[in-house]
């Protein structure tokens, strides 16, 4: 019998089954594809190493007024792979050695529950007290003539080759990081979008900005407009047909469309576990589902499919059933990034979410362009702002479109949790020269 039974090993999962048993529990995890879930494989570290690969191109011409001559560069596609798959391998091994070392048990199939406190595993029965479910979430597609010809985001971190000119579909995170991506490595890339404004969540100034930016790094935004149909023309050619009429040629079609709660064939209805209207997991501040001992954590839960936040709620399950210190997730102020190019990152509330809670609102807004800049000649410009609810002085948001905007946020989000004010912020010194001294110069709100 074990204390508690795993099923995902993905950053909720292998966080709060180590944890687990590092409290003494007797835990075993269950995992039919990779150890370290979408994250590690298939999402953000894979992911990131593609931006920095793709940047290069524009280091390279940037570094020209800085006196480094670089006639003939050359980006070579499967190098990249190659490289990124054996990175992924050893942080694999490190997932695995991670559990090993804390004394998880692990099976390698597919975990299916089949009652309350039993859990089915290449044709084993595993007894538990409590059941784990960290299954993540999967990518979502819509159906249309011609849809099983579009990719996937799992796709991208395989393919064979790079085409030269690519289509990508969506507003969020992934579809602006993707283009992001296919256009610094030379991909003649198209982004179509149902909507009026890419990001659609985030701040409006974010929103306004970073399309401008996009625009200047060539690639052709489509907003209010939707694939019809996708017709394949050869190997790597297909023609798309838009709802404006307007008809595309091109090697690749990405859909980044949002993904979705991985609960099929888990056995969750044997053990009646409730499901919401988007198929996530229902669960309660403890996150325990509706049958007493199974808990649900991460994507399946639909709350923020962030990784960091699935760490914390494996966190908080573990310390809740093990002892420890239950430190609940703060919902309100997650910091978040989006490493399109430049980089978009963000804590609190957007200026018109703010406006509505915040009568007294203050707004702090500077847009620049970094001292890198002016030698190189790029044009590309930083956009800061701050939020102050102008009744207590407390920052209560923070947001920014250019390099290295998730490293600075970072730090302004430990000082929004800390309730900070402006007066702090205006008294802390800043770095010099830095584009994140800004935070701490910024004097005049807008429009006083
Ligand atoms: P998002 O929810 O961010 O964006 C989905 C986009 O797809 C939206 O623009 C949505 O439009 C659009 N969409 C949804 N359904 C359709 C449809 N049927 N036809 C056309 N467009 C559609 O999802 P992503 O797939 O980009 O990413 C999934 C999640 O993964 C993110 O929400 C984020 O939580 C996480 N993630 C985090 C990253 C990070 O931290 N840097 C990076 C990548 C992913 P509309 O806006 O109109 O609803």
């Amino acid at each position: 019998m074990y204390d508690l039974i795993v099923i995902g090993a993905g950053s909720g999962g292998v966080r709060c089954a180590r944890m687990s048993a590092q409290k003494g529990a007797k835990v075993a995890i269950i995992e039919e594809r990779f150890y370290g879930g979408t994250c590690v494989n298939v999402g953000c570290v894979p992911k990131k190493l593609f931006v920095y690969a793709s940047h290069y191109g524009e280091d390279f011409h940037d570094a020209h007024r800085f006196g480094w001559s670089t006639q003939s560069t050359q980006f070579d596609w499967p190098t990249l792979v190659e490289n990124k798959n054996a990175e992924i391998a050893r942080l694999n091994g490190i997932y695995e050695n991670l559990l090993k070392n804390a004394g998880v048990t692990i099976y390698n199939g597919r975990g299916r529950i089949s009652s309350p406190n039993t859990v089915e595993v290449n044709g084993e029965t595993l007894r538990a007290k409590n059941i784990l479910i960290a299954t993540g979430s999967y990518p979502f597609k819509p159906d249309f003539p011609g849809s099983e010809h579009a990719l996937i985001s799992d796709h991208m971190f395989y393919l064979d080759s790079l085409p030269t000119h690519a289509v990508v579909v969506g507003g969020g995170y992934i579809a602006v990081e993707f283009a992001g991506i296919l256009a610094g490595l030379g991909v003649s890339t198209h982004l179509i979008y149902r909507g009026s404004s890419l990001l659609k969540r985030f701040d409006g100034d974010v929103r306004h900005h970073l399309a401008e930016e996009l625009d200047r790094k060539g690639i052709k935004v489509h907003l209010s407009t939707s694939i019809e149909s996708m017709e394949k023309l050869s190997e790597k050619e297909y023609r798309l047909k838009l709802n404006s009429g307007e008809e595309l040629s091109t090697g690749l079609v990405l859909y980044a469309t949002g993904r979705k709660p991985l609960t099929q064939d888990l056995g969750l209805d044997l053990a009646g576990v409730a499901l919401g209207a988007d198929g996530e997991i229902l669960v309660n501040e403890d996150y325990q589902t509706n049958v007493p001992g199974i808990y649900a954590v991460g994507d399946v839960i639909n709350r923020m499919q962030l990784t960091p936040v699935a760490l914390a709620e494996g966190m908080y399950v573990a310390n809740k059933l093990f002892g420890g210190d239950p430190v609940g997730v703060d919902y309100v102020r997650i910091p978040t990034a989006v490493f399109s190019q430049p980089s978009v990152a963000t804590v609190g509330p957007t200026e018109e979410e703010a406006r509505q809670q915040f009568p007294q609102l203050k707004v702090y807004r500077s847009a620049f362009r970094a001292l890198k800049n002016t030698v190189s000649g790029n044009q590309e410009r930083t956009m800061m702002k701050l939020l102050v609810d102008g009744a207590t002085d407390k920052v209560i948001a923070a947001h920014m479109v250019g390099p290295d905007a998730a490293e600075i946020i970072q730090g302004i989000a430990i000082a929004i949790r800390a309730g900070a004010t402006k007066k702090i912020f205006d008294t802390t010194i800043g770095i010099h020269p830095s584009s994140a001294e800004e935070y701490v110069t910024m004097r005049e709100p807008v429009g006083d």
